[in-house]
């Protein structure tokens, strides 16, 4: 089947196979080409399939020759319908691991759900031992607890209305656009999707199945950015459950037991995640245009190759104050801010192709979903029924 792009809202409804398996070759030839840190060996990788997660995975295998087992929420093909391009990813990092005799193996299913942790516990038991780290990348829209409750997230403010601009990518429009406060009950459910409830109970469902070693690392991501999004995310309903996030990495360090947990606060990127936010896609495109000029930019792997290699290694790690990790820092520096700033109170309509890296951002988009990569020849007929071991 030939396979092109069909965009609704956020999100495109297809992937593409080939494309999807280049662009993880080209993460993997970038984690090689880099210094490699000791790293970890025996990594587990929740929400490994797209963006910050399916990279740091790559990053385990690649710099360290780690053991990966992920943990994806994705679907194969149906019929016409291609697979998600998580799956097809999933496939890819697969296929190379094995190739390069790497051990990598994946569970599709729920990683909310005590069968998915039972099931993950039972591989980790049979083929690996212990895990020495615990990635924890899930971004999901709702969680479904034992009981059938089902708790959606929301992305609003809290408090007060906020009126900024925002892009319509459909047309590539500027205008301002007023998120409404998020209720108690918004935010609560919001916590329980987006806290850090389900990484504690992994980690407390490892340790009673003796699944972890007792110095093992575990790291969860978050951002804060800048003030022009805190309304938005920092001090929205986001930001309290990610606010819930940073009281869990306490928590499980405090347990005394020798498992350390990590915040790594990372860089604003194109993912299926954000896209959804409003008025963060904007300063998303005016932040990679002034990025790439300055020569600072960074991308998924990027990040995630910096952070595993120089941030959070074996043997170190480098947090501020509060304790985090923080992937932001170029993004944070004020030659960057300042120069978005100036953007940002410029910038119309009429002036985004000179304002902000719209193409980048597009590019990156597309390429969530496996269209836009090098060397693929997008008018041939593909095989969408890939294969995931899992
Ligand atoms: P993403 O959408 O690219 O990836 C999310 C992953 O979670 C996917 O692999 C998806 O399949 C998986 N997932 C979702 N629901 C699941 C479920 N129920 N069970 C198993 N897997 C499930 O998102 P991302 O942007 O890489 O976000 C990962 C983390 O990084 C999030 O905590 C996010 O808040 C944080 N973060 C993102 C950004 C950004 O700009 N994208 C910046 C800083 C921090």
């Amino acid at each position: 089947m030939i396979v092109k792009p069909k965009v609704r809202g956020f999100i495109c409804t297809t992937a593409h196979p080939e494309g999807c398996k280049a662009l993880v070759k080209s993460e993997i030839d970038y984690v090689k080409s880099q210094n490699h840190a000791e790293g970890f060996k025996k990594v587990l990788v929740v929400g490994a399939s797209m963006g910050y997660g399916l990279a740091s995975r790559i990053t385990a295998a690649y710099s360290f020759g780690a053991a990966t087992l992920g943990v994806i929420f994705d679907k194969p093909a149906n019929g016409a319908r291609t697979a998600s391009a998580g799956w097809y990813n999933t496939a890819a990092f697969e296929e190379f691991a094995h190739a390069d005799g790497l051990y990598a193996k994946t569970v599709n299913g729920d990683a909310y759900s005590k069968e998915i942790k039972d099931k993950v516990i039972e591989i980790i038991k049979n083929d690996l031992g212990k895990v020495d780290l615990v990635v924890y990348s899930l971004a999901a829209p709702r969680r479904t607890m034992a009981d059938s409750t089902v708790y959606s997230s929301v992305l609003k403010t809290v408090g007060e209305p906020y009126t900024n601009k925002t892009i319509d990518l459909k047309n590539n429009t500027v205008s301002d656009i007023t998120v409404e406060p998020a209720t108690e009950e918004e935010i609560q459910a919001t916590i329980k999707v987006m806290g850090g409830e389900d990484w504690q109970d992994w980690i407390t469902a490892l340790k009673e199945a003796d699944a972890i070693e007792e110095n093992a690392v575990t790291v969860a991501y978050s951002y804060i950015g800048p003030e022009i999004t805190h309304p938005m995310y920092a001090d929205g309903s986001i930001g309290k459950a990610k606010d819930h996030l940073f009281e869990t990495a306490k928590a499980i360090t405090n347990a005394d037991d020798g498992i350390k947990a990590y915040i790594s606060v990372n860089k604003a990127l194109v993912t299926q995640s954000s896209a959804a936010i409003p008025i963060v896609p904007l300063y998303i495109s005016i932040l990679y245009k002034v990025m790439k000029e300055q020569g600072v930019h960074e991308g998924c792997i990027e990040q995630m190759c910096r952070l595993f290699n120089a941030k959070l290694t074996k043997n170190s790690v480098e947090t501020d104050e509060p304790c985090r990790i923080r992937m932001d820092d170029w993004e944070m520096e004020e030659k960057v801010q300042s120069a978005v700033d100036t953007l940002w109170s410029e910038i119309t309509t009429e002036n985004l192709d000179s304002h902000a890296d719209l193409n980048g951002y597009h590019e990156d988009f597309y390429k969530l979903f496996g269209f836009g990569a090098e060397g693929v020849d997008y008018e041939s007929d593909v095989d969408i029924d890939v294969k995931v071991d899992c």
